[in-house]
């Protein structure tokens, strides 16, 4: 049975684009911390269902609560890397993004004592003006990369881009797999059935039958994401316009309950282990990542 990847993007609910446009007076005055109950709350949700899952972690957020790094090595999930500060690539220089991700690598690296191989942008930041970062990506020892989502939205999202693995860039035997967060096509429209604000708001049964789709129909993996604070109805509420409320509240009472459903209903695992990727992103079957063996949208 095709096994799909789960990640969490691990990160503050203050980090979320919208509060922070919605509401960046109200953080600086009463910011708190809820990211180690929330990875806690997460993490053992998964122990239940014996999944594991890819983390794509925040470098400043491992810097300042090392305990949840290492909470989720000890439970052998993958620790990926959501860059350090949560600034948009499209906002950042090239230099500026080197640092960046280089930095959150490192602070990473010394949690885990291993190679730290994913990279998912901040808000699927990567457009199609930034794929520079790609070569930087592979420089900085990443091997595959996770921030393309091929739907229509009105601050992120490429349409016509692939849907499913494949190599996005490659300098000789150097090169970078793309693990788009999954969408089902139909009547020639991009769906999204990958997780986040779109999971909360949609009936479970809808993400069910195309993440079906996708597996039994396309014979492709599922790339599917959360946040933690996603699992922590006691969000604080800042006064904020709301069209941001709704996007960030929605649902937050039931996404729990979604998420175990969801983890019943599919067998899932690491973004590593489904490209097929060892331990410092080296290939682990002869046919190689994934990666590159498909090429169609
Ligand atoms: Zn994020």
């Amino acid at each position: 049975m095709l096994v799909n990847a789960l990640s969490v993007d691990v990160e503050e609910y203050y980090h979320a684009a919208i509060f922070r446009t919605g509401a960046r007076d109200w953080i600086t005055r009463h910011v708190e911390s809820r990211v180690e109950r929330s990875v806690d709350r997460l993490l053992a949700l998964l122990r239940e269902h014996r999944t594991h899952a890819t983390f794509f972690i925040l470098g400043e957020v491992a810097a300042a609560h090392p305990a949840v790094v290492h909470a989720i090595v000890k439970e052998r999930h993958e620790v990926a890397c959501h860059g350090d500060r949560h600034e948009d690539v499209s906002r950042q220089t090239r230099p500026e993004f080197r640092a960046d991700i280089s930095r959150a690598k490192a602070r990473l690296e010394d949690l885990v004592g291993e190679s730290v191989i994913g990279y998912r942008a901040p808000n699927f930041s990567i457009g199609r003006a930034q794929s520079w970062a790609y070569e930087i990506l592979v420089e900085e020892g990443f091997r595959y990369d996770s921030s393309l989502y091929p739907i229509l939205h009105d601050r992120y999202g490429q349409p016509g881009a692939p849907r499913f693995p494949y190599e996005i860039w490659r300098n000789g035997s150097h090169r970078l797999v793309e693990f788009p967060i999954s969408t089902a096509r139909l009547l020639g429209v991009n769906f999204p059935i990958g997780g986040g604000g779109y999971f909360r708001l949609l009936p479970f049964g809808l993400v069910r039958l195309g993440i079906q789709r996708v597996n039994a129909r396309e014979q492709q993996p599922v790339m599917f994401y959360l946040h933690p604070w996603e699992l922590d109805p006691e969000l604080p509420r800042p006064p904020m316009a709301w069209h941001h409320r709704f996007r960030l509240y929605v649902g937050l009472e039931k996404e729990a309950v979604k998420i175990a459903r969801l983890l019943a209903r599919f067998p899932f695992g690491t973004a590593r282990d489904v490209l097929r990727l060892g331990g410092r992103g080296e290939p682990t079957t002869r046919d190689g990542a994934r990666s590159g063996l498909d090429t169609s949208g």
